[in-house]
């Protein structure tokens, strides 16, 4: 005897409407299942690769081989590493108030003097220790490879210090085991300690594994290399999980624009399949979307910040492009008289000075809404607020997720007027009059 269900369901087929209707929803479930397997495919597709062949990395290709446009400039994949040295540091394991203000780390460790990566925007070409030793590395340069080259002008460059472990070793002697518990290290902070040449000669591997052994420290690897996702980096990282957590800087999601400003990094995809691979291993990470260059803000931003997976990174560290007195550089690596390039240009040579401040308070809301109440409290935004205007201030009221760059005043408070008027700003009262029924 048909149940009351099936009884149902007959008069309901049969009825006509009802059948159209159902006809219809399944219509509709497949277009969504086409759109669903859509949108899968172009995640898998942006995390394809776009290196084209053999990473410079290290690594081995992840799929096949990207569109001819979005392929590493063959110069870069062709250019080979000149290797000078340069006399050594004082002292490896420094304290890094820099990076402490951005409540990344304590203390760093770099493993060379210039990183091998190139990057047009690298911000420590113009840091205190290159522009202090700018010519007498430039003398070592022509010494040692004949050609009088500065780290800015030449991204083949790496300068590198002699015998780092022994050093390491000499400094950490005279250190209890327990150096630098509860402390964070960030290795590394100026150059990139995953840089190929010190991978390739198992610089990297040593140290780590120095640190690990003879110190207390949490190791903070940032790096832009991909390798760090292979299977022997995610075994070391795995069999030392309570004391790493890593992150791979990324800005976009790889085009020919990107590739000419990050030269010799793994591509943005490989950096992203890295990421995923030690996610899986349950390996710490964390997000660096640092910088965000202004093309990448919009759909584009959303869909990194998903590929990171906020859900499983401990933080999300993000920040414009703020000029290292490299923008000229920047620019001259979008098509000339692109629109993009302009509208580069219009932010840092000083005709438009509201672009730049609408860039930052337009990435910062973004990153809030696409982040959401689950994950907001993770986010970590660095705000040079020095160039922010009045108009654009009230973005940032209430400083969610915010650390402000700059400089404070005697008191404590920005020195950009706009932003100290914010900090002053009362918490809202809460109100008396209608108080929680229950707590
Ligand atoms: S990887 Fe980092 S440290 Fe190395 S050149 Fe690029 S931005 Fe600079």
């Amino acid at each position: 005897m048909a149940s009351a269900v099936e009884k149902f369901w007959v008069t309901l087929t049969n009825d006509r409407l009802s059948r159209s209707l159902l006809v219809f929803a399944k219509v509709m479930n497949l277009f969504n299942q086409v759109g669903v397997a859509f949108a899968r495919l172009r995640t898998h597709a942006l995390l394809r690769g776009y290196g084209g062949g053999a990473d410079r990395c290290g690594t081995t290709p992840l799929f096949g081989n990207a569109p001819r446009s979005l392929a590493r400039p063959r110069h870069a994949r062709r250019m080979k590493t000149k290797l000078v040295t340069v006399p050594n540091l004082k002292q490896l394991i420094q304290p890094c108030p820099g990076f402490a203000k951005k409540g990344l780390a304590d203390y760093k460790l770099d493993a060379a003097a210039l990183c091998e990566f190139g990057c047009v925007y690298c911000s420590s070409n113009s840091g205190y220790y290159l522009r202090r030793n700018r010519e007498p590395f430039a003398k070592l340069t022509e010494a040692q490879t004949g050609e009088r080259t500065y780290p800015a002008d030449d991204p083949a460059l790496m300068l590198v210090w002699t015998d780092v472990e022994k050093q390491l070793e000499a400094e950490l002697a005279s250190k209890p085991k327990a150096y630098g518990a509860g402390k964070t290290l960030v290795f590394s902070m100026l150059t990139d300690g995953f840089s190929p040449t010190l991978v390739g000669k198992g610089v990297t591997e040593r140290v780590l594994a120095m640190l690990v052994e003879g110190t207390g420290f949490r190791i903070r690897v940032l790096t832009k290399n991909a390798v760090v996702g292979t299977a022997k980096w995610v075994r070391f990282f795995r069999a030392h999980r309570d004391r790493f957590v890593v992150g791979l800087s990324i800005g976009s999601l790889g085009n020919a624009w990107m590739a000419g400003i990050e030269r010799r990094t793994s591509s943005p995809p490989a950096r992203l399949e890295a990421l995923r691979n030690l996610q899986r291993a349950s390996i710490p990470t964390y997000g660096m979307l640092c910088p965000v260059f202004p093309a990448t803000v919009g759909v584009e931003l959303a869909e990194l910040v998903d590929l990171i997976r906020p859900d499983l990174v401990e933080h999300v560290w993000a920040e414009p492009y703020n000029d290292r007195v490299n923008w000229q550089r920047v620019r001259d690596a979008f098509p000339q008289g692109s629109h993009e390039g302009e509208r580069f240009e219009a932010m840092f040579d000083g005709s438009e000075p509201a672009a730049w401040s609408f860039y930052c308070a337009e990435l910062y809301r973004q990153l809030r809404d696409r982040l959401g109440k689950n994950w907001i409290h993770k986010l970590r935004f660095l705000l040079y607020e020095d160039r922010v205007l009045p108009q654009h201030a009230a973005s940032f009221n209430g400083f969610e997720g915010i650390i402000l760059q700059g400089k404070p005043d005697d008191a404590g408070a920005s020195k950009n007027p706009c932003i100290a008027a914010l900090q002053r700003r009362p918490e809202p009262v809460e109100d008396e009059a209608e108080p929680p029924t229950y707590h």
